[in-house]
């Protein structure tokens, strides 16, 4: 481990992206060079195809703040970052993207907030550079929706490029789900929050890592660790569907005694029913779900709450 605690941890997680490490480095060091206090790189290699392995470890021979996670398989970004959250000894830990896209210039502001008092500041993206009218416009949707169906206020256009105080970092460690959603993890948290606006960066050097497939499996992700939205989804349906099934009794009625009782053939009886089944069904896979979301709620095993401070105990502060 470190000799001299570092105050900050930045923490990227890095997939094939060989042309970017040097550059990475670079710039991190010129930027948290001028902070004139300790600092070190986290860098998660997540299974490279390429040789960013190499290009890593060729930064940390000629600087030992250069710390390598070295993955035996991709893992995904999101166990990536947490790896690196895991390793990370700096007193605020900063997780940004290998590829430049949050430019290290706003870590310098994300410090004097989080010196003022902040425990998590987010990066807030004003304006994307250089992405495709589809991935803006997901993009936006997403955290839109997002924003509306969880349980914890999950800022706007925000990513994963944030710095986080210890006391968060510790509490982030306890939670071991697996399927993981780090920004909307890190507002469950709690503390502190407050966010600088940026302009994120065209890439510049290889290609996205995220294709749909894996956008779609994020959102997901997000939306199931999150929100129980999609399971009650269904009590709506039932309502709707038990409301149409009792409607549908007299308005039957009446055409039938309008246009005589050969109307609709005995079809009637059975839409009806129909309507009732598919009503009592969805009630209870609604009920089934609330069920399933307590069991999944327990199965995460997250932590109760987050305890912020105390006063004359002796439990160290932020500790879960
Ligand atoms: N990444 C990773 N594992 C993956 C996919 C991506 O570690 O399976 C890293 C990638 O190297 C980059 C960051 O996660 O540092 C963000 O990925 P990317 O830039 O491709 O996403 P985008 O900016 O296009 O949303
Ligand atoms: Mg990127």
């Amino acid at each position: 481990m470190n000799l001299v605690r570092p105050t900050y941890s930045i923490v990227a997680p890095v997939y094939n992206e060989q042309g970017n490490i040097p550059r990475l480095y670079a710039e991190i060091k010129r930027v948290m060079d001028t902070t004139g206090e300790p600092w070190e790189l986290v860098l998660v290699n997540d299974g490279s195809r390429d040789d960013s392995l190499r290009e890593m470890r060729e930064a940390a021979a000629q600087d030992p703040r250069v710390k390598i996670v070295n993955f035996a398989r991709n893992f995904g970004h999101q166990i990536a970052v947490t790896a690196g959250i895991d390793y990370a000894d700096g007193r605020a830990v900063v997780l940004i993207d290998a590829d430049l896209q949050d430019p290290p210039e706003v870590i310098l502001e994300m410090a004097e907030r989080w010196k003022a008092g902040y425990e998590v500041v987010y990066a807030v993206r004003a304006e994307r550079k250089g992405e495709t009218w589809f991935k803006q416009m997901t993009a936006k949707l997403f955290y839109r929706v997002i924003y509306r169906i969880t349980d914890v206020s999950i800022p706007l256009d925000t990513g994963d490029f944030r710095l986080m105080d210890e006391k968060v970092v510790k509490v982030l460690r306890t939670m071991r789900e697996h399927n993981r959603f780090i920004r909307g993890m890190t507002s469950w948290v709690g503390f502190k929050q407050t966010g600088v606006n940026y302009v994120r960066e065209a890439r510049t050097i290889g290609e996205t890592k995220y294709p749909l497939r894996k956008m779609i499996r994020f959102a997901w992700d997000a939306v199931t660790g999150f929100s129980y939205f999609p399971l009650q989804i269904m009590i709506y349906v039932s309502f709707v569907l038990g409301v149409l099934a009792v409607l549908a009794i007299p308005i039957f009625a009446l055409l039938r005694l309008v246009y005589g009782p050969d109307f609709f053939g005995g079809q009637a009886t059975t839409i009806v029913l129909l309507l009732m089944l598919g009503s009592f069904q969805l009630f209870f896979l609604f009920v089934l779900g609330q069920y399933v979301a307590r069991t999944y709620d327990e199965a995460r095993g997250r932590p109760l709450y987050v305890v912020a401070s105390t006063e004359n105990l002796d439990r160290p502060e932020g500790a879960a």
